[in-house]
């Protein structure tokens, strides 16, 4: 797949990820860094869609994973991965639905788990 987001230097980011960043030249040797206005440091970024960012109520949205690569964490809700899979493509309609939030890794690892329901996945136990 495609990466969609490079970025140099220094960004914050806050509660609602990046929208807007600066794309340089793609360089797939080097991670994109980001610096958290959340957990003030600097991390690797992650992309998630729109509807997974800041307060949700609560509500669980559903996390699917599009990369298993460290360096490159995407991932987007299950109302993304319907339009998706209705789309078959990563056309201009789910891009702008999806509407891709850049976050960091602590991020992206808090936001799994908020999104991740009781019975998604390989749950373990009965
Ligand atoms: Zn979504
Ligand atoms: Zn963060």
């Amino acid at each position: 797949m495609k990466r969609e987001f490079y970025a140099l230097g220094r960004i914050f980011a806050d509660a609602s990820g990046i929208r807007e960043l600066q794309v340089e030249e793609e360089n797939d040797d080097v991670p994109l860094m980001i610096e958290c206005g959340i957990h003030k440091q600097w991390a690797r970024s992650a992309v998630v869609c729109c509807h997974l960012v800041g307060d949700t109520g609560g509500e669980i949205r559903g996390f699917v994973e599009k990369s298993d690569d460290p360096d490159d964490s995407q991932a987007w809700c299950g109302r993304c991965e319907d339009l998706f899979v209705e789309e078959d493509d990563m056309t201009e309609r789910f891009r702008a639905f999806n509407d891709m939030r850049l976050v960091c890794e602590f991020c992206y690892a808090d936001i799994k788990r908020r999104h991740t329901g009781p019975d998604a996945g390989e749950a373990e136990g009965a």
